[in-house]
Parts: structure tokens; C-alpha cells; sequence
């Protein structure tokens, strides 16, 4: 029996440098299909099973963190469709009281089968990842994934009724930075929004250099302005995407810079790892460990809402990413969710 979220009558969720906490990403696997050449290595080692949290688990942090005023919560990974219990975690989470939007993100090649059970189920965004239009080079880049899957998951997710569903493209110079305009050209023709990231340096990975294939966010934007002219939008996607506009077109250009435009001034998140750690900052190690306190209190929200509320007190000023130096983040994406 999933644990109620009580509407939250509690102060909201504050940290100690006044940003108002109000988005979860919850990781809900480390596993994964793809084996994405920025994300993990090629023989990645996952988590043992009992040290992922369990659906109960998950809903009951989740249920705390709603009452403590978190409004919006996005599933991630790890791939979340590759959990096998996704559609009803879906159903579970979407039924908290509160919870304003929940949303995942997907690399999509599943959604043929699944995007109408998460219609269904509550789910009410999906960022879909796709790299490359070319079915070689998105073959190299994830190693063992299928573009046609892909597309299918994406007429597949639109077919299903989910509106305003946007692309993240991570960018790398000379791998895929030659498609940026043909990746806004596909978001345009099948009205989607797009999002292009500046690779992060999460995890030690050999395949390639990221200080060498660092695409800036400028960069793209530059390129993308010779075809398509592009106007910088003042809104606000509560994330740290700055998006831009064309004039004949509904799709929004966006860029996620974490090197070359730091956003943690208006960060509003925190993450939750699959095994239970909660992160308050993508770019910083330091992390409380929910697991033990939900495993020594099964069910109970009291605990972990304390934790939770005590844990604002640790989220960092901003994260301090450099590509010239090793990693400080040995972490891969995949255990932290994206
Ligand atoms: N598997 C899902 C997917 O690919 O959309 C969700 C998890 S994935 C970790 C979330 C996002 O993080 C994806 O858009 C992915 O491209 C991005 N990502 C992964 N590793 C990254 C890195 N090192 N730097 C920047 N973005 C990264
Ligand atoms: Fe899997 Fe997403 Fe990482 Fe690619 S980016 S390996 S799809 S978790």
C-alpha cells in the first residue's frame, strides 16, 4: 500500500542560500539499453538489485518530498523504461496529492510499446534524447542502440497524446556537432522543442576526450542562426535551458551550458540516485543516504522528511566543472539520473 502525500503545511523547502526547492529528479535504475559514449563505459558494472531502492521505496521519498513542497518530479536513470515496473510507479506518483507534473526522461526506444500506458498512468512530459539522425553515427555514439527505434518512440509518444515533448541533444565537436541544424530541423518538422547540453564531465570514460570534443553552447546557437534566425526568449522553463525562438516555427531552441553560462543561482533541484542518495547538487559529491533511514524505518515519512529538511542545509552555492583537469566527479550520469 503506497504512502499518502499529505498536501504540505510545512514551510517550503529552502536551502541555506534562499533558492526555493520545488523539483525532484528521482533515478529510478542505473540500468540502461544504450551504453552513450558520454555517459558510461562500454562494460559498465551496475548496482546490485538490493541496493536500488524499491518501488515502495521510491514512492514513499517521493511522497515526502511532495509534502515538503515539491511540485514537479522527473523520473530518470539509468533508463526508466527499463524498469519493469515503470507504468505502475507512474500510476503511483502521478496519484500523489500535490504533485503538479511528473515527467521523465527517456532515450525513447521504447516508447513504442509503453507511451500509452504512460498516458494513461499520469505521466505528463517526456524529454526524449536522440544524438544523431544519421543511423551509423547513433549506432557509435550509444553503442548499441537503434535510431529507428527511436523515431518510431517518438510518433509513438506524440500519437499517445503528449504534448510539448522536447529533444536533448548532447553535442560533441567533431562527432555530431555537423547535425546540429538538421536536429533543428527534425524538432521543427515534427513540432517538438530542442534542447542542446554541453557535455558533462561525470565518470572517468576513455573513448574520447571531452576536453577536445567540448562543443560550447555559443557555438551551436551560431550554427544554428545561419539557417534558422533565432530571437533569445525571456521565459523560463524552471530549468536551466535558456531557450531562443524563430519566427515561423512553434519548436524552442534551447542550450544547457554548465561550463559556459553557470545556472546554479536559480537551481530549484535536487536528485534522488537509484540507490537512494540523495544529491543536492549534480556537480558536487556530497550526498545523504535516504536508503538506510527508509530501510530502518519501512513506510515512514517522518524520518525521511526530517532528512530531507535537514539535508538543505548542504546543497552547495554552485557546481565547478573543469575540463582541464581529471574528473572531480567520478560518478557516471547513470547513477546520478540526468
Ligand atoms: N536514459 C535516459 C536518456 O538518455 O534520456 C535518461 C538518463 S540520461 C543520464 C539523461 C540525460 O543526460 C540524457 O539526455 C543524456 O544525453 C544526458 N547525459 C548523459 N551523460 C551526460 C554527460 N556526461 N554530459 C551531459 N549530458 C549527459
Ligand atoms: Fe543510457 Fe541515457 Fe546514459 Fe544513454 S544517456 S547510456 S540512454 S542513461
Amino acid at each position: 500500500m503506497a504512502p499518502e502525500a499529505t498536501p504540505t503545511s510545512s514551510p517550503p523547502l529552502t536551502d541555506q542560500h534562499g533558492r526555493r526547492i520545488s523539483y525532484l529528479r528521482l533515478s529510478i535504475t542505473d540500468r540502461c539499453n544504450f551504453r552513450c559514449v558520454y555517459c558510461m563505459a562500454e562494460n559498465m558494472q551496475f548496482m546490485p538489485r538490493d541496493e536500488l531502492l524499491s518501488v515502495d521505496e521510491m514512492v514513499t521519498v517521493a511522497a515526502s518530498f511532495v509534502h515538503l513542497g515539491v511540485r514537479k518530479i522527473r523520473l530518470t536513470g539509468g533508463e526508466p523504461l527499463a524498469h519493469p515496473a515503470i507504468v505502475s510507479l507512474v500510476a503511483e506518483l502521478s496519484a500523489l496529492p500535490g504533485l503538479d507534473e511528473l515527467a521523465m526522461t527517456t532515450n525513447g526506444s521504447q516508447l513504442s510499446q509503453l507511451a500509452p500506458a504512460l498516458k494513461v498512468n499520469g505521466l505528463s512530459r517526456l524529454n526524449i534524447s536522440l544524438d544523431s539522425l544519421q543511423p551509423d553515427r547513433f549506432k557509435a555514439l550509444t553503442r548499441t542502440g537503434r535510431l529507428r527505434d527511436v523515431l518510431d518512440g517518438i510518433q509513438a509518444a506524440k500519437a499517445a497524446g503528449f504534448q510539448r515533448i522536447k529533444l536533448n541533444s548532447v553535442i560533441l565537436r567533431g562527432r555530431n556537432d555537423d547535425e546540429v541544424v538538421d536536429l533543428v530541423r527534425f524538432a521543427r518538422q515534427h513540432e517538438l522543442d530542442i534542447a542542446f547540453i554541453e557535455e558533462m564531465p561525470l565518470g572517468v570514460i576513455d573513448e574520447h576526450d571531452r576536453a577536445a570534443t567540448f562543443m560550447p553552447s555559443a557555438d551551436i546557437l551560431a550554427r544554428v542562426n545561419e539557417t534558422y534566425p533565432l530571437t533569445a526568449s525571456i521565459e523560463n522553463s524552471g530549468g536551466p535551458a535558456r531557450y531562443h525562438r524563430m519566427a515561423d516555427s512553434t519548436t524552442r531552441v534551447g542550450v544547457i551550458s554548465p561550463h559556459s553560462h553557470n545556472f546554479c543561482g536559480s537551481c530549484n533541484r535536487v536528485r534522488l540516485t537509484a540507490s537512494g542518495q540523495l544529491m543536492l547538487c549534480l556537480g558536487n559529491e556530497d550526498a545523504v543516504d535516504l536508503r538506510t533511514i527508509l530501510r530502518a524505518h519501512p513506510g515512514q515519512q517522518e524520518p525521511i522528511r526530517q532528512a530531507i529538511t535537514e539535508a538543505m542545509t548542504r546543497k552547495p552555492e554552485r557546481h565547478h566543472f573543469r575540463l582541464d583537469a581529471p574528473p572531480q566527479i567520478i560518478r557516471f550520469m547513470n547513477a546520478t539520473g540526468g
